[in-house]
């Protein structure tokens, strides 16, 4: 259930415990004329949500009474959405057209109570005559016809007798009401079209206001949530249901905003005219808002649905700045996936002193996700590099390659620039570099300080791929119409290059390219042999920092409400940004952490005294952007229980292995709880890290022998699994096992 109790949650648990109804039940009820965007997914999060939280039933309806513009391709596109959205509707999938014979009778039940006539004015002549928000409207002399003439009429419209507009059933209320929708509204109109499920049974088609409400009573709904444009249809859903007098009880119909996103449209009919243009490639071009859109981009129901949940249920409309979206993706993702190198830009790099070839071993996880697994990124004498880690003249605050500064190859060792070839034009077609012997990462005895590692790939296996880099579809925030549409929303690379691991062993579907972003194999178009990946999301919001592009001549920036996400939306102050670039640059943190540190005042200053202690800046960072960060949530600096020298003393036992890091996160909640020393805490429950073979090798044995198929699998190739055997033996130790001394104890054991 969600943490915070919305409006319409508060209504259903007080209709359950005053006995209005026994059980709950809701509708999620589409229209079938297009795919569903993440609008829909709102309310399907809404209504199934509060089904699944209160243990009643959602039953999933397509609304078809518009015979011209639905069809079954879209109501499998919207059981999909629900599907893959991870909710179950109640039975079978209902349809409003399977309630038409229902309908037509309550419909002559109301022209019998005299509620209800046909109406033979012409269209122009019904809209005079309904009057204006500050006049009363005025009734057709046809409301005088007999109940006789009515129900001859009706049958006859039914059997086709008439053609489209020549007739209307409309309701007896009120022709001088407040709200105009009450005035006598059409309750049937004539349409001669063939009904995709109906077929031509039917001359006449029910309007939403008579339709939704009976169905939703048909099927026994008793909160009928919708969005606030049908507020003042409300009256005319009590109506319907009050003056047929229908055996209680009765659904009642609850509002909240529309969700509206910037940068896009939410509406199936722009969308339709999106895909008709051909501005997309289809329903599921990964750049729209349809769930199949976000879906075959790569977001996660997760995502989308922590999304949902992150906006809240308001009551009043307000547009989602659409950096919260993709901060929900991230966040998901960060979490769950393999970090692997690609290179979308390749410049090559020949390491003159480099002979033969050899493989580094690099975890696919960082520490902090609590996943295991690595993989072989093979290194020799060639290699690609992204053109712009490479800078001839480098700007201030550069911290790549350049021809005076060094940098590390991620995973691999330190190289220095020798020699920058160009063509004719000149263009750098090569770097001609030297690498240190000494300097393997892990294992650095080299003594040289690098301000970066940046990403490459080894050129003799790396494989060619397609990437497919999306931006927002639209430049405007608030988009008028086809001419705001980003020219620049796809840019295709056909011949990035990736290390070989991510096709041979398939980690995931979804990865990190470090630096780069969130990707995809695409669920479409992707083969082994020619490889397509989406890029999702980038590794921060680079909106934020561009000048967002201006509104079109003669207009005012149109006010889109912000909707604040921490260290997501707005741009950083130059001191922020002085920080960052401190901590991406001679500290070597990684985007995200120096993000987060930078952003917040307490963060930084907090990080500031622990580093004036400690050798150890990417450790320190990474246990105050999220331990120290998560305790600062709630109080402030004063109020914790450690300081920032307790917590360089807990790093520096990390440092010297005394602990492992998994362990260092239990030292920590213990220090935030009590604020013993961590050297104490360690101490009293023995935490110490297990390094010595004579310990490990036991339990190694004991993994392998309670693992006979996998011991199997690994022998016959699957490397992978050397993940699952380090990850067990670690478990069996609670966390205490030296992980680098398990994987070569291990490695060593099932060779
Ligand atoms: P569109 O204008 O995109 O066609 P709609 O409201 O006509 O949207 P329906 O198929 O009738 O679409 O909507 C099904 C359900 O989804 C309705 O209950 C509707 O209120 C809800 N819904 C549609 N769009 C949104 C949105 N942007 N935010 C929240 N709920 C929405
Ligand atoms: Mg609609």
């Amino acid at each position: 259930m969600s943490e915070h109790k919305d409006f319409l949650r508060t209504i259903v648990e007080e209709d359950l415990k005053s006995g209005k109804y026994k059980e709950v039940v809701t509708r999620f009820p589409p229209e079938p004329n297009g795919f569903p965007h993440i609008g829909h997914a709102k309310s399907i999060a809404i209504n199934f949500g509060i089904a699944r939280d209160y243990h009643g039933r959602c039953n999933l309806r397509m609304d078809d009474t518009n015979p011209t513009t639905e069809d079954t391709k879209y109501v499998e596109a919207l059981k999909d959405a629900v599907e893959w959205l991870g909710f179950k509707w109640d039975n079978h999938v209902r349809y409003t057209s399977d309630y038409f014979d229902k309908l037509y009778e309550y419909a002559v039940e109301l022209v019998k109570m005299g509620k209800a006539y046909v109406d033979s004015l012409d269209e122009e002549t019904m809209r005079e005559y309904r009057g204006t928000v500050t006049e009363p409207g005025r009734r057709s002399q046809y409301a005088e016809r007999s109940v006789e003439e009515n129900l001859d009429l009706l049958e006859r419209m039914k059997n086709g007798e008439f053609k489209d507009g020549e007739h209307v059933l409309r309701a007896k209320i009120d022709m001088s009401a407040a709200n105009m929708k009450m005035r006598d509204p059409l309750l049937y109109r004539i349409r001669h079209a063939h009904h995709y499920r109906a077929g031509d049974k039917w001359a006449i088609y029910p309007m939403y206001d008579f339709g939704h409400c009976l169905s939703d009573y048909i099927e026994g709904v008793t909160h009928s949530i919708c969005t606030l444009e049908f507020e003042n249809n409300r009256d005319i859903y009590d109506w319907v249901l009050d003056t047929l007098g229908l055996e209680p009880p009765r659904p009642y119909q609850h509002e909240f905003a529309r969700l509206g996103i910037n940068y896009t449209v939410m509406s199936k009919r722009l969308l339709l005219e999106l895909v008709n243009e051909g501005k997309v490639s289809g329903w599921d071009d990964p750049r729209l808002p349809t769930i199949a859109g976000y879906r075959r981009r790569g977001y996660t129901p997760e995502s989308i649905l922590n999304f949902c949940d992150s906006i809240g249920i308001a009551k009043a409309n307000s547009t989602v700045d659409v950096a919260q979206l993709e901060f929900a993706i991230r966040d998901d993702l960060n979490t769950k996936v393999p970090r692997v190198m690609c290179v979308l830009d390749p410049l090559k790099v020949t390491i003159e002193n480099y002979e033969g070839t050899e493989e580094f071993d690099a975890p696919y996880y960082p520490e902090d996700v609590p996943k295991e697994g690595s993989r072989k990124v093979p290194f020799s004498k060639e290699i690609y590099i992204e053109r712009e880690d490479f800078s001839e003249n480098p700007p201030k605050g550069y911290y790549r390659l350049t021809p005076d500064q060094a940098v590390r190859l991620r995973h691999g060792y330190i190289i220095t620039c020798k020699e920058v070839i160009k063509d004719a034009e000149g263009n750098i077609t090569e770097i001609i570099a030297e690498y240190n012997p000494e300097s393997k990462s892990g294992r650095d005895t080299s003594g040289i300080k690098v301000k970066s590692a940046i990403q490459w790939v080894d050129a003799k296996s790396a494989k060619t791929v397609e990437v497919r880099l999306y931006d927002r579809l639209y430049s405007s925030e608030a988009p008028k119409g086809l001419d705001d549409l980003n020219p620049d929303s796809l840019k295709i690379i056909k011949d990035a290059l990736i290390e070989p691991a991510v096709i041979t062993e398939k980690p995931d579907e979804r990865f990190q390219f470090e630096r780069q972003g969130y990707f995809y194999a695409d669920p479409v178009d992707y083969t082994d042999e020619a490889p397509v990946f989406n890029k999702i999301v980038g590794l921060k919001d680079s909106w934020s920092k561009k000048d967002k592009p201006k509104a079109s001549r003669g207009e005012r920036k149109p006010q889109v409400k912000k909707v604040q996400v921490e260290g997501e939306v707005e741009p950083m102050s130059e001191a922020e940004q002085a920080l960052f670039d401190r901590y991406t640059g001679e500290l070597g943190l990684n985007s995200m952490v120096a993000d987060i540190l930078a952003r917040d005042e307490k963060l930084s200053s907090f990080y500031e005294e622990a580093l004036s202690v400690s050798s150890s800046p990417v450790t320190i960072a990474n246990i105050v952007a999220n331990e120290v960060a998560r305790e600062l949530k709630e109080k402030q600096a004063e109020e914790l229980k450690f300081n920032a020298k307790q917590i360089a003393e807990l790093v520096k036992m990390v440092d010297d292995e005394t602990i492992s890091n998994k362990i260092a996160k239990q030292v920590f909640e213990e220090m935030a709880k009590s604020g013993a020393n961590p050297a104490q805490i360690v101490e009293a429950k023995g935490l110490v890290q297990i390094s010595d073979p004579a310990v490990i090798v036991p339990i190694i044995d004991e993994v392998i022998a309670k693992n006979p198929d996998n011991v199997e699998k690994f022998k016959a190739g699957n490397s992978k699994l050397l993940g699952f055997f380090v990850g067990q033996v670690l478990k069996a130790t609670g966390g205490k096992a030296n992980p680098q001394v398990v994987n070569e104890l291990v490695a060593e054991k099932l060779k």
